[in-house]
C-alpha cells in the first residue's frame, strides 16, 4: 500500500480496510484543522488505487465493508467514485459497504440521480462533518456550509436510502456557548436522523487559524466542564428513536456510547461520574490537547 500523507478514519471504521483514493482534503479550510495542511489535494490515479486494492485483498481474504480515505473522498465526481466501486467489486465481491468523509458541499453537488447509482454500488454509511448545526459556529470555523445546508442535504440522502453519521464536535462554539450549540445541533440531528453520533471535542493546533484566534483574544475556548454540560444538554435533547451515540474518541475527556433513548441515562449518569472521579475543581480549566 502507498498511503500518501497522514490518513485519517474514524473509530468506527478500526477494523475496516483502507483504500486511498485521494490524497489530502479538497477544502482544507476549516479554521481548526492541520490534518491535510502539508499535503496538496489530488486523486489517487486508478491504477494506483487497482494496485492498492490487489495488495489489500493478500491481507483482508474477506471484507464486507471498505472505507475510502482521505479528508472527503466523496468531492470526487460520480464517475471516477463509478469506477472505484467497479473495481472494488471485481477484486472484493462481497463488499457490502463503500464507506467516506463526505462533506456538505459534496453531497450538494451530485444530483438525486448520481447519488442514486452512488448507493446501487454500495456507497452507504457517509461520515459527514457537521461539528455543529448553528450557523454563527459554522461561519466563523468556515465550514463551508449551513445549518439549512446540511438539513437539505442530509434530507436528499436520507430519501435516496444513503444512510450518514453525523460528526459532531464539543466545545467548538467556544467559552459560555456549550449550551445553545447543544439546542442547534440537537435540532439538525433530530430532523436529519443520522444513523450514528459520532462526537469528539475541539482540539486548537499550533498553526491553525482557530490557534491564532485564541492567541488573540477572539476565541476563548471552553472549559472542560462547559464540554461536559454541553454533551449532556445535546444527549438530553435528541429525541430520535434507536440512534447510536458514540462519544468515545480520543479527545473526550469522559467517554461514554451508548443508544438513545434507551441509554440516555445511563450516559448522563457516566459522564457525571466522570465529573466526579476528576473532580470540579480541575475540569474549571481549558485542557490542551496536542494530538488527536
Ligand atoms: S475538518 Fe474535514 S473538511 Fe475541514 S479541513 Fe479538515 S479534513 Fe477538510
Amino acid at each position: 500500500m502507498q498511503y500518501e500523507g497522514t490518513t485519517y478514519r474514524p473509530p468506527p471504521e478500526a477494523d475496516t480496510p483502507l483504500l486511498q483514493v485521494t490524497v489530502g482534503c479538497a477544502h482544507n479550510r476549516c479554521t481548526f484543522c492541520d490534518m491535510y495542511r502539508d499535503v496538496r489535494f489530488r486523486q489517487i490515479p486508478l491504477d494506483q488505487v487497482e494496485a492498492d486494492l490487489k495488495e489489500l485483498r493478500c491481507i483482508f481474504p474477506s471484507a464486507e465493508r471498505i472505507f475510502l480515505v482521505n479528508g472527503d473522498a466523496f468531492v470526487l465526481k460520480t464517475s471516477a467514485l463509478k469506477k472505484i466501486a467497479a473495481l472494488i467489486h471485481r477484486i472484493f465481491p462481497e463488499c457490502q459497504t463503500i464507506s467516506m468523509y463526505a462533506s456538505i458541499r459534496d453531497i450538494k453537488a451530485k444530483r438525486d440521480e448520481e447519488l442514486g447509482e452512488l448507493k446501487d454500488l454500495g456507497v452507504n454509511d457517509l461520515y459527514v462533518g457537521i461539528e455543529s448545526g448553528w450557523d454563527m459556529v459554522l461561519e466563523r470555523i468556515n465550514k463551508g456550509h449551513s445549518a439549512a445546508d446540511a438539513k437539505e442535504q442530509l434530507e436528499r440522502l436520507n430519501r435516496i436510502g444513503i444512510h450518514h453519521i453525523a460528526n459532531l464536535m464539543l466545545g467548538v462554539a467556544g467559552m459560555g456557548n456549550g449550551i445553545e450549540n447543544a439546542r442547534h445541533t440537537a435540532k439538525l440531528l433530530n430532523q436529519t436522523q443520522p444513523s450514528l453520533i459520532w462526537v469528539g471535542t475541539l482540539a486548537i493546533f499550533e498553526g491553525t487559524a482557530l490557534h491564532m484566534e485564541m492567541e488573540q483574544g477572539s476565541f476563548l475556548p471552553a472549559t472542560e466542564l462547559e464540554i461536559l454540560a454541553e454533551e449532556k444538554a445535546l444527549i438530553d435533547a435528541i429525541t430520535l428513536e434507536n440512534v447510536r451515540f458514540y462519544g468515545v474518541h480520543p479527545t473526550n475527556t469522559v467517554r461514554v456510547s451508548g443508544t438513545l433513548p434507551q441509554d440516555r441515562r445511563a450516559m448522563l449518569a457516566a459522564i457525571d461520574a466522570g465529573i466526579e472521579k476528576v473532580g470540579v475543581e480541575t475540569l474549571s480549566a481549558a485542557f490542551a490537547r496536542s494530538s488527536l
